[in-house]
């Protein structure tokens, strides 16, 4: 528990890990450090653990680390697991590649790929950090990474010194801020309109992710939620005036509808059965940093290496940071070697990542032409080699987080 000090000056608490933010990388981070005896404080500035209502893809990489945790029975229960991801074309719907799914991607990479609603995998993350402390109500507004021990300072008057302070508080991070300065975000140019349609309403769809490609657009859908309560659909496009991020910013289904009018009769049946209650986010990322550390203060998730999620990766590489980063802290010499252990195979991975991320949205959204003739016929070669097209995937799915070894220059 953290002790209180005497001085009105002096830090009102003192405590051994202070996690800030409780996201998916926050209480990840938590759940695999208390598994290895650290002490955690986490500090959110929510006033209830939650996530909004939509989607989330988790793939074997991050699921077989929550396993890890002790969470497979109840991923199992939240999770559904597609058969397949097929890509389709804009104008008729017709199938340019599947990759198969479902068994042979638990086959092949020894862990599932799931689909889930991401209030249930907070829930289900929560439930894992049992001997953690989560402090909900706390904004951290200010952290001193100049003084010998971090101090973090929060919107309700309160303050906390650390021995290792690791900011998990997504894309606008104040730790990160602290440590580094203002750095804008790059606004990418691209918005996602998010719906959850309730499962009645599409019954007839096959249980796959699907993602559809046009000219400036594509369209993810897929189901979630416990007996696939749901289907996510995530319908991303160009539009370079709007830059506000924001999970709760209203987007107008007949605006939805309108943009995507001239999509194949598929597309526009599906969007006939969203109700009203349509988002819009603006996609934003940030390039790689050069460093995510600065003595006993680092970053892990969004806050680190926030991408935009043409790859849907960003919450599992936050879920393998918080990995590697307490193997890391067992290794270390001090903190400050965890933390360039930590470093040495996070940024590298996640900085590729987040560049891939950002080039699929080239790929994605290319106008009917030659180059779309080409990737298309890309396409069709890859999924014509049946079973082989996992292997694409080995390096991002098949990747443990938990047994990767350290460059030789930072041991
Ligand atoms: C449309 C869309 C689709 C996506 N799909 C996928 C997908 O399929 N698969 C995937 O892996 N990823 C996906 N992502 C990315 C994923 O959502 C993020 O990478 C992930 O949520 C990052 O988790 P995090 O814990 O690092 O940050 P966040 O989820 O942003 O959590 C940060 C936490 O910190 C708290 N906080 C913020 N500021 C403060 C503060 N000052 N003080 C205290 N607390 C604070 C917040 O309240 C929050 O709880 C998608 C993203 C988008 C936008």
């Amino acid at each position: 528990m953290p002790t209180t000090a005497k001085s009105a000056s002096s830090p009102r608490c003192d405590v051994k890990i202070a996690v800030v933010g409780a996201g998916i990388g926050g209480l990840s981070a938590a759940a695999f450090l208390e598994r290895h005896d650290h002490e955690v404080h986490v500090f959110e500035s929510s006033t209830e653990l939650g996530e909004v209502g939509a989607g989330i893809q988790i793939s074997p990489n991050g699921s077989r680390l929550l396993h890890q945790l002790g969470l497979e029975e109840q991923l199992a229960t939240i999770g559904t697991t597609p058969s397949r991801v097929v890509i389709r074309r804009w104008s008729d719907d017709s199938q340019l590649s599947e990759t198969p799914l479902g068994p042979r991607a638990r086959q092949r990479w020894s862990a599932p790929y799931y689909n889930v609603y991401r209030p249930d995998v907070i829930e289900i993350l929560k439930s894992a950090c049992e001997r953690s402390t989560i402090h909900l109500d706390h904004r951290l507004v200010r952290v001193d990474v100049e003084s010998t021990r971090p101090v973090l300072e929060f919107d309700n008057g309160e303050s906390c010194s650390a021995d290792l302070v690791i900011g998990a508080d997504g894309i606008h991070s104040r730790v990160r801020h602290g440590l580094f300065g203002e750095q804008s975000t790059r606004f990418s140019g691209w918005v996602a309109y998010r719906a959850l349609v309730p499962r009645e309403r599409v019954a007839d769809l096959a249980v796959e992710v699907t993602n559809r490609l046009g000219p400036d657009a594509h369209i993810v859908s897929y189901f979630v939620g416990r007996n696939q309560r749901f289907l996510n659909l995530v319908c991303i496009s160009h539009d370079p005036d709007w830059s506000i991020e924001s999970w709760h910013e209203p987007g107008d289904t007949e605006v939805l509808r309108a943009r995507f009018a001239d999509w194949s009769s598929p597309v526009r049946d599906l969007l006939e059965r969203v109700e009203p209650n349509v988002f819009r986010w603006a996609l934003h990322d940030r390039r790689p940093l050069d460093a995510w550390s600065r003595g006993p203060v680092t970053l892990l998730g969004d806050a680190a290496h926030p991408m935009v999620p043409f790859m849907a990766q960003g919450g599992c590489q936050a879920i393998e940071d918080a990995a590697v980063l307490t193997r890391a802290l067992d290794e270390g010499r001090d903190a400050e070697h965890a933390l360039d252990l930590y470093e040495s195979i996070r940024r590298p991975r996640t900085a590729d990542i987040q560049g891939r991320s950002f080039a699929n949205a080239t790929s994605f959204h290319l106008a009917d032409g030659p180059e779309q003739k080409r990737r298309d016929d890309a396409y069709a070669a890859i999924s014509a080699r049946g079973d082989d097209v996992l292997a694409n995937f080995d390096w991002l799915y098949g990747h443990d987080a938990s047994t990767q070894t350290w460059p030789d220059a930072t041991v």
